[in-house]
């Protein structure tokens, strides 16, 4: 039986570095060695790494854990017959809430995005948060229509479900937006989809990786969250990680701790050592 408690603690899983889309402002990928980042070029987890992170946050006591999984796209996973689904459920059978970004690049197949979503709420009891990004960097929406093909497959998928099967789905739009007014969603475009249970929410471009070269279309970040609550202050007691790449605990970009050995990260860190 699933624990159901909220998370607790929230871990990025960079899963691979490879996508389909060749976005102008990516972070990331697609430029050069990206020096602005520990990912490379070639990077994938393996499922045996996977299957060590999961076990290595449920060793830890008292905490229910959150993995962000990020790519490039996470959707091109795959290991012999194993994909990205399998990944999902792994974590949530691991008790580990799975939240993933996207492209939505997978759902524009109606077939895939029906087994994709089904098999998720057969197989698990934990809740899956997808966040697609749709906005006129990834250029995947008809900006005459207002429409988006995956988003039109993702309600007709969930209408489909039981009440509680659909309830284990959460389906978050995230917008990169620039100084352009036009970079913003049409509102009647969100209304649409969010009349379904869709959310919306924007995010400034931000001056890393291939977006560097769009400098005279850099929002200013600071008028932007200007009127948003300030972060959670620093939680002395909170865990000095942030994100898993490979083989190793990143924090502030620095390697923590090896995969494998969290507890002993944590015991450090609630020492004051
Ligand atoms: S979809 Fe994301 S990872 Fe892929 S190129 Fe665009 S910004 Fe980069």
């Amino acid at each position: 039986m699933a624990n159901l408690s909220p998370p607790t603690k929230t871990l990025g899983v960079t899963l691979l570095h490879k996508c389909n889309f060749h976005c102008a402002h990516c972070g990331y990928l697609y430029v050069d060695e990206s020096e602005d980042h520990d990912l490379k070029p070639g990077y994938r987890m393996t499922w045996d790494q996977i299957q060590r992170v999961i076990a290595d946050c449920n060793s830890i006591e008292n905490e229910i854990f959150s993995f962000v999984i990020n790519g490039g796209e996470p959707t091109l996973w795959e290991e012999g017959d194993l994909t990205f689904i399998d990944v999902l459920l792994a974590v949530a059978g691991g008790n580990i809430h799975p939240t993933y970004n996207t492209n939505g690049s997978y759902f524009v197949d109606y077939a895939q995005c029906h087994e994709f979503l089904h098999r998720y709420a057969e197989e698990s009891e934990i809740s899956l948060m997808t966040f697609v990004s749709i906005d006129k960097f990834h250029d995947n929406y008809d900006r005459e229509k207002g429409r988006a093909e995956i988003l039109d497959n993702v309600v007709r998928v969930l209408d489909e479900m039981p009440v509680e099967k659909r309830d284990l789905h959460r389906v978050h739009v995230v917008s990169i937006v620039s100084k352009d007014p036009n970079s913003f969603l049409p509102s009647e475009m969100k209304e649409h989809y969010g009349a379904s249970g869709i959310t919306f929410g924007d995010f400034p471009m931000q001056p890393i990786g291939r977006a560097k070269e769009l400098m005279d279309e850099m929002p200013d970040s600071e008028e932007f969250f200007k009127n948003m609550p300030p972060p959670p202050k620093n939680d002395k007691l909170s865990y000095p990680i942030g994100t898993l790449l490979g083989e190793y605990y990143l924090h502030k970009g620095k390697k923590v701790a090896k995969l494998g050995n969290l507890n002993d990260l944590i015991a450090i860190a609630a020492a004051g050592v």
